[in-house]
């Protein structure tokens, strides 16, 4: 079945993939970019997802185009990282405004219609670091940590309504945001991975349409860790 899905910062990286891989099965998909463009195939809005106004008039564009959104992935995300002694208040509310409060706009702005329809996948991209911390990483981890009780919290307000609201937790994944690691650091973490290797954007992106797929009909409220083994028991 041809959904309307809409993947927030869908350009590039996972969020990219995570789109090629909606697209791929037939579904309407629209990213949000913040001026690179539309990847080929897709459907392209301009959005800063830390602007409430920029999100009420993306939904407005993507509904106008291919229909309410029917599976949000909230994607976009991003690092800013420093040991807490050096981070200032601001990198701090920065980074937990684009990774956690943006999750809010997003989910809010596509609850309403979904609840009408009385369905809808909502899935939130994470991190391992949710879990397991990270140096370097207070703003962020606490971000990616807010998404686990903003996304249970929401599973259960609109789980009566058949909607289904998970977590993906992804290790590391080669995109432009692993890029910028230090070639020790990724070689340390390498060697922490049960798999020893990272992800490729592609196996995040299957575990995201699995949550929003038929065959997810009774998974909410899942956090679903796609780490390679990184981070088990946590
Ligand atoms: P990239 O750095 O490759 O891409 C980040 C995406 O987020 C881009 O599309 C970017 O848009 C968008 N974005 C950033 N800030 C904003 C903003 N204010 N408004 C709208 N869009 C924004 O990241 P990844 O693909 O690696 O990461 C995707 C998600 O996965 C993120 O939430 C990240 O935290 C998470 N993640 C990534 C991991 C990894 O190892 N790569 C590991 C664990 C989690 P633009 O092109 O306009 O900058």
């Amino acid at each position: 079945m041809t959904r309307s899905v809409l993947v927030t910062g869908g350009n590039r990286g996972i969020g990219l993939a995570t789109a090629r891989a909606f697209a791929a099965q037939g579904d309407r998909v629209a990213v949000t970019h913040r001026g690179s463009g539309a990847p080929d195939g897709l459907f392209g809005v301009e959005c800063d997802v830390t602007d409430s106004a920029a999100v009420d008039a993306a939904f407005a564009a993507v509904e106008a185009e291919q229909g309410p959104v029917e599976v949000l992935v909230s994607n976009a995300g991003a690092t800013d990282d420093t040991l807490l002694l050096r981070m200032s208040e601001e990198q701090f509310t920065r980074t937990v405004d684009v990774n956690l409060t943006a999750a809010y706009r997003v989910s809010k702005r596509a609850a309403g219609k979904m609840l009408r329809a009385r369905k809808g996948r909502i899935v939130l991209v994470s991190s391992v670091v949710a879990l397991t911390g990270s140096v370097g990483q207070t703003n962020y981890a606490a971000a990616k940590a807010g998404l686990i009780g903003f996304g249970r919290s929401l599973a259960r307000e609109l789980g009566s309504r058949g909607i289904t609201v998970n977590v993906v937790l992804p290790g590391f994944v080669t995109t432009d945001m692993t890029a910028a690691l230090p070639e020790a650091h990724v070689a340390t973490v390498k060697g922490q991975v049960a798999l020893q290797r990272l992800a490729s954007p592609e196996e995040v992106a299957a575990a995201v349409t699995f949550l929003a797929s038929d065959a997810a009909s009774y998974v909410t409220g899942a956090v679903l860790p796609v780490d390679g083994g990184l981070g088990m028991g946590h």
